[in-house]
């Protein structure tokens, strides 16, 4: 007699014929593990690791990755491959500052999801900690590969909160479904919390995966083993499929512009040299009403100069007596270049929304209503990130300079800097 583990697997085996296995990526052109073989062994692994616990929460940030793991997974349960747990949960990050066509892809996907009866939780963070508000508000500059602070704080922090308090409302065990992926290259790649700038992955989703404290959920990736070309190959050919739920997803793909090898994060990201996804975003028919976007990353770079910042003036020291080994560091956006940064962002928005309107299409926000006001009245309460005043001098002003043991080498030209 068949045991239950049995049984699903046979059900997966029906559910896999119709993806065959041995079938060339129509995207890759070459032999390597076909989606049917992904999804069988996404089952094997969702049966093996998932099954037992009372509660699945679906991380979903309408990114390539946690789309197909989401489409999957409910398609997976509604073919009765995999077991009902208790609850199934889709928390959708809401970052605000997602490339726009994916945003109203991942609308679409959560409309859907909800008309099956899913329950799907948006989460944003709180009014301080939001991207501009954090900048323009209180001073922050805008993140970079040294001061990586965009990620667990938009994306990581209030997804961490949300769930321990949904799980704290649901008691039972609960598992935290992500989708990261490690596919051919990143097998390689120890540093899976970083993954987001290789193999195409989705900023925050590796962070997921390794900083959710273990009390709260237990994480798991099942399409972890899934190269890049297996998710296109989903996304565009075998999700849309009646058989496997119709699901919206060819539009995912489409807003990437068509550039398969793209990471899904913020538009503008300063943390990569070239912003392909939104390039290749506004050659798409339907999508160039957003080219005035592209002035965001120019304005982050513009202000991380000394000209918009403040600095250490030198000899700063830890709390055991010692000098600190980061002498004259650089620090926050001075008051002009925050409200300079505002009414840049402000007008980048509304320009982008002069053409939605005159085109006929939907718009964005970047910065709505109250989340200006709270930037205004943050920098009216001259508010300054923890550990700086606002006292110290600008970033361009020439000082002599402070070494890290506490030599002073004084300016060469004084009085040709006028000091
Ligand atoms: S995509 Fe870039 S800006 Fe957005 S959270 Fe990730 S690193 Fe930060």
């Amino acid at each position: 007699m068949m045991n239950a583990f049995d049984s699903q697997l046979a059900i997966a085996e029906r559910f896999v014929k119709y993806i065959p296995r041995g079938e060339a990526s129509l995207f890759s052109g070459d032999h390597r593990a076909s989606v049917g073989e992904c999804v069988e062994r996404t089952v094997s692994n969702m049966i093996a690791h998932a099954t037992g616990y009372d509660h699945w929460i679906l991380a979903y940030s309408g990114g390539k990755d946690s789309s197909t793991v989401a489409t999957l997974i409910v398609s997976l349960l509604e073919l009765g491959v995999l077991e009902r747990p208790k609850t199934l949960t889709v928390m959708y990050a809401d970052t605000r500052v997602e490339l726009p066509p994916l945003q109203a892809a991942a609308r679409e996907m959560m409309t859907r999801l909800r008309a099956m009866g899913i329950a799907v939780l948006e989460v944003c963070a709180p009014m301080d900690e939001r991207f501009f508000v954090y900048m323009f508000g209180r001073g922050v500059p805008p993140p970079s590969n040294t001061f990586r602070w965009c990620t667990p704080q938009i994306k990581v922090e209030p997804m961490t909160a949300a769930i321990a308090e949904h799980v704290g409302r649901l008691g039972g065990r609960a598992l935290t479904i992500t989708g990261v992926r490690r596919g051919e290259s990143a097998a390689r790649d120890q540093r899976i919390s970083l993954s987001c700038s290789r193999n195409g992955a989705e900023c925050g989703q590796g962070w997921l995966q390794t900083d959710l404290p273990g009390a709260l959920t237990d994480t798991f990736a099942p399409i972890d083993h899934w190269t890049l070309c297996m998710v296109w190959d989903w996304l565009k050919i075998f999700a849309p499929m009646p058989e496997f739920g119709a699901w919206p997803t060819r539009m995912i793909a489409d807003g990437y512009g068509g550039d398969e090898d793209m990471r899904t994060g913020c538009v503008g990201c300063n943390l990569i040299a070239h912003d392909g996804a939104l390039a290749s975003v506004l050659k798409l028919p339907g999508w160039d009403h957003l080219t005035p976007l592209l002035g965001l990353k120019k304005l982050y770079l513009e202000l991380r100069l000394p000209r918009h910042r403040k600095r250490q003036p030198g000899f700063q020291y830890r709390k055991d007596g010692t000098l600190q080994s980061n002498q004259q560091r650089m620090g926050p956006l001075t008051f002009d270049a925050r409200l300079m940064g505002l009414e840049r962002v402000l007008g980048i928005q509304a320009a982008v929304n002069e053409a939605a309107d005159r085109l006929g299409r939907v718009g964005i926000v970047l910065i709505d209503v109250e989340e200006e006001a709270r930037i205004r009245e943050l920098i009216a309460l001259q508010t300054w990130p923890r550990g700086w005043t606002g006292e110290e001098p600008n970033a361009d002003v020439w000082l002599d300079q402070v070494d890290n043991d506490g030599s002073v080498q004084p300016i060469l030209f004084r009085e040709l800097v006028g000091k």
